[in-house]
């Protein structure tokens, strides 16, 4: 299938990379073989300070472009995009080993959210209030905030950044990128092509947007930065527990996009032929390495004798591999810690009564640096404590239930609230789980899985899964800052509430 890191070096070329790929300390590697991609130098303190003020520079300049104008670069960029969508792809397969159609999925996902923050350019609307007052009037106006420190997972290294870049940007927001340290490559990938775009909009200044590669002590420093008006950051709710109270301590704003744990309840009046086809992709999809992949099935006594079996099939016969290769589902898991972690869950769940379909290595030919599961389904007596984490690999627990009510608690019951789902044709069901005694995640859906969002909706979760929203609905207003504003119109000068004065 060729050389993961010549095809990795050949990409960045043709991107316009100028960062130099073998300079320092930050090595990456690409999952599908091991192989070392390249060794990038990570950003000292004094460049993170640098990039943040240069940013902040262009950011004065930004805010005054009108924001039709400022859409104008996200349309471009989009284009661009639409333009590079294979290669960007072929390079997000490379440095996070998703298979083909989910890499051109997740470029794809960057392409939507341009169009959308085009359209949104022209929509950033604030509200006109009924005053109390005689001849007064009451508004808001949403105003650009300053710089937005990105920080990224290596799950999605592309599609979140551009979320958060899409809308900053038309915002009239500036913004500094940090990486993930796992997938470094498809960053300066993406920076080159919008900087190519950049600088052909006259209006857009120098430093509008900036990648600061590293690993979590650059991080560290966009997040301690006074001038990071808001920090987005995606990634482990360990990381959010880090990040929060430092943007809290300096009042910063803080956006994140934590972990998952995310379940779906399928009922016995369940289309168990869609849920089948829903349960795989969600749990096995991308190898299980998306915050909203399947983590616990709640399936209703009376259908699991049916089900189970059909899902042991269904999993057996995914076939693990290079994610290059055609008709390969399931790809690698991104590294070594991640197998680890994967192994240990596996031996606890067995541990606490668990029974193990699948879960075994698969060895790939010309791929020995890589480290290939086949996806795991684990019957389980109960929802242990080992269930209430994540781990982040091909596991699906799997549990029985009688009453939906209990269902539904055991759904809830764990730290975090990002995706779930049911599986019914009973409307009473449907309407119970999506009511305010239902499910508690930030994304709720009814027979269709737990991963794969569209970015028209707001997309975030509750709990330890941060309570930010990016994407879609009004998620651009955590990238603004709101005046509200009081026009007095009359000669007189009423004081609100009744109150006389001077
Ligand atoms: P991670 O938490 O290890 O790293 C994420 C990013 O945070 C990296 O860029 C890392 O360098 C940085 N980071 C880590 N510690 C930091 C700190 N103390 N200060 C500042 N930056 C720090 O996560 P990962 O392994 O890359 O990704 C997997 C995790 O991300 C999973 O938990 C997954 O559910 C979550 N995730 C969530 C979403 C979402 O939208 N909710 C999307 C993708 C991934």
């Amino acid at each position: 299938m060729g050389n993961t890191a010549a095809q990795a070096r050949k990409l960045l070329a043709d991107f316009g990379n100028t960062v130099p790929l073998e300079a320092g300390d930050l090595a990456v590697h690409s999952p599908i073989d091991g192989a070392r991609l390249a060794n990038l130098r990570s950003s000292t303190p004094t460049e993170v300070e640098a990039t943040v003020a240069a940013a902040q520079a262009a950011f004065l300049a930004w805010r005054m472009v009108p924001a039709p104008r400022r859409g104008e670069l996200v349309r471009r960029f989009g284009e661009a995009l639409r333009r590079h969508k294979v290669e960007l792809a072929e390079l997000v397969t490379i440095e996070s080993g998703k298979i083909r159609t989910e890499a051109l999925g997740e470029v794809q996902e960057m392409i939507d959210i341009c169009d959308f923050a085009v359209g949104l350019s022209r929509q950033l609307y604030g509200l006109t209030i009924a005053s109390e007052r005689p001849r007064h009037r009451l508004m808001e106006t949403w105003h650009p905030l300053g710089v937005c420190g990105v920080i990224t997972a290596f799950n999605f290294p592309v599609a979140v950044w551009a979320w958060n870049t899409a809308l900053a940007l038309v915002c009239g927001d500036a913004v500094v990128w940090k990486p993930s340290e796992k997938t470094p490559l498809t960053a300066l990938a993406c920076h080159a092509l919008l900087a190519t775009v950049a600088d052909e909009l006259p209006e857009a200044p120098a430093g509008l947007s900036a990648v600061l590669p590293g690993g979590s002590a650059v991080g560290t420093a966009l997040t301690d930065n006074p001038e990071v008006a808001l920090l987005s950051a995606t990634g482990s709710s360990a990381m959010g527990r880090a990040v929060a109270p430092r943007v809290a301590a300096r009042f910063g704003r803080c956006l994140l996009e934590l972990g998952g744990n995310n379940g779906m309840i399928v009922t016995p009046t369940a289309d168990l032929d869609l849920a089948l086809r829903a349960i795989v992709f969600a749990a096995a999809g991308t190898a299980g390495q998306r915050c909203t992949s399947l983590r616990r099935l709640f399936v209703h006594e009376s259908v699991a004798p049916v089900l189970l079996p059909r899902l042991v099939h269904a999993y057996a016969s995914l076939v693990v591999g290079d994610p290059r290769r055609d008709g390969v589902l399931i790809g690698p898991l991104i590294d070594a810690a991640a197998f680890a972690a994967h192994q240990s869950a596996l031996l606890a769940a067995s541990a606490d009564g668990g029974r193990i379909h699948g879960g075994e290595s698969v060895s790939v030919q010309g791929a020995v640096g890589g480290f290939y599961v086949r996806p795991a389904l684990v019957e389980m007596p109960r929802q242990t404590s080992l269930v209430s984490q994540e781990t982040f690999a091909p596991i699906l627990y799997v549990m029985t239930y009688r009453e939906l009510v209990a269902a539904i608690e055991l759904h809830n019951a764990v730290p975090q609230g990002l995706a779930s789902a049911i599986f019914t044709s009973d409307l009473r069901e449907m309407e119970l789980f999506l009511s305010a005694c239902g499910s508690d995640c930030g994304i709720a859906n009814v027979n269709i899985g737990t991963s794969g969002a569209e970015i028209g909706g707001a997309f975030g979760g509750e709990k330890a899964s941060g309570g930010g929203r990016e994407a879609g609905s009004d998620a651009w207003k955590s990238y603004m800052r709101r005046a509200t504003n009081t026009i007095n119109y009359s000669r007189e000068l009423p004081l609100a509430q009744g109150v006389t004065f001077f």
